[in-house]
């Protein structure tokens, strides 16, 4: 799977492809689902979510600029997968919260990330269109669900110089990964990087229910 990622062009940064060859996919899915794993495919991991295919989370990654030592929230827990790349690349001196607002999938995410060894990773349940205020200012923002926009809080939270990755648009279609920069003064610098589709980002700044 590394292989094609690299070969395709989605992955490319030496840090990024090594955290693709240390996190075990197939802990991450449905035991059913784990002849799967190393396709490229999103692939349903209960309550009506989805872990990401391997390409769109090599894609959402690649924009992100990911460093050792960084501060990140992650938005949208599910499997804990893309919670334990963060990990690996961020490394134990940084940090990495993340969030799910469905409390069975939140214990999946937590569980899986502890018996790989990413259990220092904070999984918190919660509503994280409002972000989560304890850890701010975050280097890196990551929403894993299709959003209205990039939700005023999580701007807020993010720091001058940091970044937030969202897939924003409408569940129904028409969404586009963008990658947004908090410049000096709080505005942002906004970049489009590829049409994807996500299950909503369902709160308080997000879609309704
Ligand atoms: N990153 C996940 C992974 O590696 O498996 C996949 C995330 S899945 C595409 C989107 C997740 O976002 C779902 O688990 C969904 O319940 C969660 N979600 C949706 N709205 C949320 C919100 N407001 N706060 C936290 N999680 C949310």
């Amino acid at each position: 799977m590394v292989e094609e990622l690299v070969r395709w062009g989605y992955l490319r940064t030496p840090s990024l492809i090594e955290a693709f060859r240390r996190v075990p996919r197939e802990e991450f899915v449905p035991s059913s689902l784990r002849k799967y794993a190393y396709e490229d495919h999103p692939l349903s991991i209960g309550y009506g979510q989805t872990i990401s295919a391997p390409s769109m989370i090599a894609l959402m990654l690649e924009s992100l600029d990911l460093r050792k030592g960084q501060k990140v929230l992650e938005v949208g827990t599910g499997s804990g997968y893309n919670a334990a790349l963060l990990a690996e690349l961020v490394g134990r001196e940084g940090r990495v919260v993340s969030m799910e607002r469905l409390p069975g999938l939140a214990s999946f995410g937590r569980e899986n990330l502890r018996r790989t060894g990413y259990g220092w990773v904070e999984v918190v349940v919660g509503d994280g269109t409002c972000g989560y205020p304890p850890g701010a200012p975050w280097d890196r923002i990551l929403i894993t669900a299709c959003s209205p926009g990039f939700p005023p809080p999580l701007v807020e939270q993010l720091k001058v110089g940091g970044r937030m990755g969202a897939p924003v648009g409408h569940f129904y279609g028409g969404q586009v990964w963008k990658v947004a920069e908090k410049k000096e003064g709080g505005d942002l610098r906004v970049e489009n990087y590829s049409p994807c589709s996500f299950v909503p980002l369902v709160g308080k700044y997000g879609w309704k229910e």
